[in-house]
């Protein structure tokens, strides 16, 4: 891991404009801002170019001879293929209105983290390298050769950019500069340019089905692990169906969620929502060779994403499926809701979703027929379909953390909200322009949630900080909520360096928390097997009680017995009155 200043030292973020020209800057790899190369094993396994072992800390990243030849030939590929690039590429007018929008930007202080400047870097290729103005003017006409220096700053800025697009929803003329980012991290894998933390996981999907690269056995193991741990808590052990053919929804999720605290947590609240469900008609089988939801592909290239993808709709069209149930997940939402169709187009052989439960029909997913879990919840919720307790969750004060992805990839707001807020009474939003479509990013998101590039981390991660600190302050948040893994993993650094008082958890944990299964012992722990607090209070209660009713026993033990002897010496008397008068007569 990079070493970080602690977080007195990195919230000092100088903004000053540099003295030079961006272009007059050279580019500098500072420690704890760049990623681990890829590996040439991973490169072999899933056909990236260029498999060697090397280093962007090094001085020879041991390009193809005819690299530059290679680059420009993929950018015009590109600029004739997709309408938007070439428009992204001509019509930014630098007016700025994205330049402080970017996390790693207000943490860094970094000029070419603003995201005109990021964009920048590419479009300044273009003019130079595609545009008359541009060849013959160069630097006058905003242009510039592609040289060594020029590719490295290009790696080192394109993955210093975790794809949100916050800095899209502020610019007049819609540039989605994160699309930019993918355009050009397309162009870098030409050469054989990608990070260890992308190229890694999306081999592993390749191999295992999933990012960590776990075997479909392992993957059972801890379901069923989950199960008994759940009736350690509840009394109840569920029996879920794994690669059941036939089955009428498939369940997906991101494998986070099964190998990765506090996911599990969250796992363990979908086994008991469907463990629930089953004596109302649910049908629904998990799969251990679709055993990743999420799109590592993405990250990489649209063919990479394209793949990926399909691994899903490959699985649900071997068990034969009606349709599919994503868990709590960001970018596979993105990648179903805004590629999908133009990439594969829709998922014809399956059904549009329809709740069996409810009979509600998800028009929304009449293309790629797969909702999120959280649209299916609230579905219930809202239909009056589960018992819940509330106050099971009363130890939390919650907030809830919009992810970029299902946030500005799909509009999803309120769903999430809405069963967070009918399953636990304390919630509090954070600041309104932090949250929802102008969420701050998490900051280690689209593949850069690695140990070595902790610096700019913790960088990014400064604006979500700072509104989950107003919130902690104001009104003792304790916890923050989110629906995607990625996110579980990194709000849960990001917490404990910035606001080490919070933690993190999935909005099924919750769930899970609050369902009254039927037949259920009387619960005295969550999910994380943590003892109620009121538990101990009820039990110092309880010994408080029992000296009372000790007394009370013993004095009713005491009057009781008292009762009896008067009675019996009452008894007594007369016999021995007679006894006593007849001894009298005697004498
Ligand atoms: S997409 Fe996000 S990370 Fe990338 S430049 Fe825009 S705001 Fe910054
Ligand atoms: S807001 Fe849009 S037009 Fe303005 S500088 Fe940023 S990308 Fe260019």
């Amino acid at each position: 891991m990079s070493k970080v200043a602690p977080p007195e030292e990195l919230a000092k973020v100088d903004h000053t404009p540099p003295k030079k020209g961006w272009m007059d800057m050279p580019v500098e790899l500072k420690e704890g801002r760049w990623c681990y190369g890829s590996k040439p094993k991973d490169h072999e396994v899933i056909g990236l170019p260029n498999p060697r072992a090397w280093s962007p800390g090094d001085e020879d990243w041991k390009l193809p001879e005819n690299w530059q030849e290679i680059f420009l030939e993929g950018m015009r590929e590109r600029l004739d293929k997709f309408r938007s690039f070439r428009l992204f590429m001509d019509i930014c007018v630098r007016c700025g209105a994205c330049a402080d929008k970017c996390h790693f930007f207000i943490g860094s202080g970094d000029p070419k983290n603003m995201p005109v400047l990021r964009a920048e870097l590419l479009r300044s290729i273009y003019r130079g390298e595609f545009t008359t103005a541009g060849k013959v003017l160069g630097k006058l006409a905003g242009g510039r050769k592609l040289t060594y220096d020029v590719f490295k700053d290009l790696f080192y800025y394109l993955f210093q950019c975790t794809e949100c697009r916050r800095c899209s929803l502020y610019c007049p003329y819609g540039i989605d500069t994160a699309e930019v980012t993918m355009i050009g991290r397309e162009l870098l894998n030409l050469l054989g340019c990608n990070i260890d933390w992308i190229a890694g996981p999306v081999a592993n999907c390749y191999r295992t089905g999933n990012h960590l690269g776990i075997q479909p056995h392992a993957y059972h193991s801890m379901v069923e692990f989950f199960c008994e741990e759940i009736e350690e808590i509840t009394g109840i052990l569920p029996e879920p169906s794994l690669n059941r053919k036939g089955a009428e929804i498939l369940f997906i999720t991101p494998s986070g969620d099964i190998f990765a605290d506090p996911g599990t947590f969250t796992a363990m609240g979908y086994l008991m929502l469907f463990h629930y469900l089953e004596g109302l008609g649910l049908d629904i089988t998990w799969s251990t060779y679709a055993s990743e939801g999420g799109n590592f592909g993405s990250f990489t290239s649209h063919e990479m994403m394209k793949r990926l993808n399909s691994k899903m709709y490959a699985e649900a069209k071997r068990l034969g499926v009606k349709w599919i149930i994503g868990g709590e997940c960001g970018h596979m939402w993105r990648v179903c809701n805004q590629y999908m169709d133009t990439m594969t187009g829709p998922a014809d052989f399956l059904e549009v979703p329809k709740s069996p439960i409810t009979g509600t029909v998800f028009e929304n997913a009449k293309s790629h027929k797969m909702i999120h879990i959280c649209e299916f919840t609230a579905d219930l919720i809202k239909h009056g379909k589960l018992n819940l307790d509330l106050s099971r969750n009363d130890q939390y004060k919650l907030t809830y953390h919009d992810s970029c992805n299902p946030a500005r990839g799909m509009g999803f707001f309120d769903e999430p909200r809405y069963v967070l807020q009918n399953v636990a009474n304390n919630f509090h939003d954070m600041p309104i322009n932090t949250i929802r479509e102008q969420t701050f990013c998490c900051g280690s998101g689209s593949g850069l949630n690695t140990d070595e590039f902790m610096d700019m981390r913790m960088r990014g991660a400064l604006p979500r900080a700072n509104a989950l600190q107003y919130v902690h302050d104001k009104h003792d948040v304790n916890m923050m909520a989110c629906i995607c893994a990625i996110d579980r993993a990194t709000l849960t650094t990001l917490c404990e360096y910035w606001v080490p008082d919070v933690e993190v958890i999935g909005i099924h944990e919750l769930v899970g928390n609050a369902l009254i299964l039927e037949g259920e012992k009387k619960r005295t722990m969550n999910l994380r097997a943590e003892e109620f607090p009121w538990v101990e209070e009820e039990e110092e209660e309880e010994v408080e009680e029992a000296p009372a009713e000790v007394i009370l026993e013993a004095a009713e033990e005491t009057a009781e017995e008292v009762a009896e002897d008067a009675a019996e010496e009452t008894a007594e008397e007369p016999v021995k009155e007679a006894a006593e008068e007849e001894a009298e007569g005697e004498k």
